[in-house]
């Protein structure tokens, strides 16, 4: 094969996508991954490095366009890490997520017989998120930047909209820019640790538009605290709740593990279905609400539920998957690991009248062996971890249980394979169905139903 050199120009036609969103061109079989080039597209473009195994390439040219690709509508896509495909249509970011998980679970395992369902998508696949993370720094002139972090960097872009965020997020972080400079709060810096504010974080419950403002801030002295929240809640009349979060760990973790609340409520109350849920600051919950709904009634669907069967809701965060089960089943017994989450489950089901649950904290990988150990048969079992799947010993031990049907949630599908090779000793896996949680980005959710042989 020729050898390619850095800033050689080229032209190619891509063959594929990776999982992040980049385009494949091959020359004789070694690949050159180029980022913002879609599948068909006949491209020039320069080699940027050169590795052993690959090439990186930037797109020069589009010399014939796919059916696919569309003007990025926001103005900061170039620059911002935080949307991958808007230059692709959602059709087509649709599609390649169904193919993502085709690779992962026809081709390269052994799940021939899976049928794997077309994505579920969204009718306006825009201002979804009902949480922003929004980073704080100063700019050059020392005046306050809020926005997104650079693609693989900690600059912070300053911007005043983004197009995935929900509007009304939007508008607190302009005020709060705002009202960083008028009230001279300072602003903390990453590489001298100094400074007080480091993020703002927003949550608005999708049905009950119930809003919680949280300042992440490094230790506790926070003079202007008062006037900030004074000025914030004459702005932003409907706010339910504004805390604030001590984070004086000097690493990538956004939010601390204290908050005092500053303003109104402990918590914010949201609904899915009929079910009323309290969130707290520091609890995970679902970030795309429409999405949510039908990602977790598919997973009601490969529940199969009946009304006598025992469930376990694994990795139940604040109990939303449980409680959902909880009027068809007999029993749900959830298990979490972050405390003031199982706090908001226990309560979520007292407000909800669902006597029928049980939440404990703890590692999972734990908690079900004490379960097993108390005669705890479960006949249908949830799972739904973080990205990194499942620990071992908890398969294991799912394994012993033997349930009837296991639903198996994920936002990573390259764990779920590997977890479900696992599996597959004892289950068959029915059916995937992807579910578009984050469009416009290259993360992808599946839910995924498993049978006893
Ligand atoms: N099922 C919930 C939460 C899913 S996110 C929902 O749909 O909202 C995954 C959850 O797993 C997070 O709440 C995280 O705190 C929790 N978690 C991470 N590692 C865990 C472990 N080892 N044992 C139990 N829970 C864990």
């Amino acid at each position: 094969m020729e050898t390619l050199k850095k800033n050689e120009i080229k032209t190619g036609q891509v063959l594929d996508l990776t999982h992040e969103g980049h385009g494949v061109v091959k020359i004789d079989r070694y690949p050159i991954f180029v980022p913002n080039a879609l599948i068909n597209e006949t491209i020039e473009y320069k080699i940027i490095k050169v590795k052993k195994n690959f090439a990186i390439g930037k797109l020069l040219n589009v010399i014939v366009e796919s059916d696919s690709r569309v003007e990025p509508p926001c103005v900061y896509y170039d620059k911002c890490g935080g949307c991958q495909l808007q230059h692709m249509t959602y059709q087509a970011q649709l599609t390649m997520k169904k193919e993502q998980v085709i690779n992962l679970f026809h081709r390269k395992g052994s799940f021939n017989d899976t049928v794997i369902h077309d994505t579920v998508g969204m009718e306006d696949p825009w201002r979804y998120r009902n949480k922003s993370q929004i980073p704080i720094g100063l700019n050059n002139d020392k005046k306050p930047k809020m926005g997104f972090y650079r693609q693989r960097s900690h600059d912070i872009i300053d911007m005043d909209s983004c197009l995935i965020q929900d509007e009304k997020h939007q508008q607190v972080m302009n005020d709060v820019k705002q009202l960083i400079s008028e009230l001279n709060i300072s602003v903390y810096n990453e590489k001298t640790k100094k400074g007080l504010l480091r993020h703002l974080v927003v949550r608005t419950g999708h049905y009950t538009n119930q809003m919680m403002i949280i300042l992440v801030t490094n230790g506790k002295a926070f003079k202007q605290a008062n006037q900030l929240v004074e000025a914030l809640v004459k702005l932003h009349p409907n706010v339910t709740s504004i805390k604030q979060n001590i984070n004086d760990a000097h690493s990538n973790v956004i939010m601390g593990r204290k908050s005092i609340t500053l303003y109104g409520t402990d918590e914010i109350e949201d609904k899915l279905s009929e079910i009323t849920f309290n969130i707290s600051d520091q609890s995970f919950y679902q970030i795309n609400s429409h999405q949510t709904e039908k990602l977790y009634n598919q997973a009601l669907e490969y529940a199969q539920l009946t009304g006598n069967e025992i469930v376990l809701d694994t990795y139940c965060g604040i109990g939303t998957i449980g409680l959902y089960m909880a009027g068809k089943s007999k029993h749900v017994y959830g298990v979490e690991v972050v405390p003031s989450a199982i706090k908001d489950a226990e309560e979520n089901a007292t407000i909800n009248q669902l006597e029928n649950t049980t939440f404990v904290c703890g590692k999972a990988e734990e908690v079900i062996l004490k379960w097993k150990a108390e005669g705890i048969r479960p006949d249908v079992v949830m799972v739904d971890p973080p990205r990194k799947g499942c620990d071992e010993t908890f398969i294991k031990t799912l394994l012993e249980l033997n349930p009837k049907r296991i639903v198996y949630i994920s936002c990573n599908p390259s764990t779920q394979q590997r977890d479900a090779q696992l599996l597959s000793q004892q289950y068959d896996l029915k059916e995937i169905t992807p579910v578009d949680m984050f469009p416009q980005t290259t993360h992808i959710e599946t839910v995924a139903l498993f049978e006893r042989k």
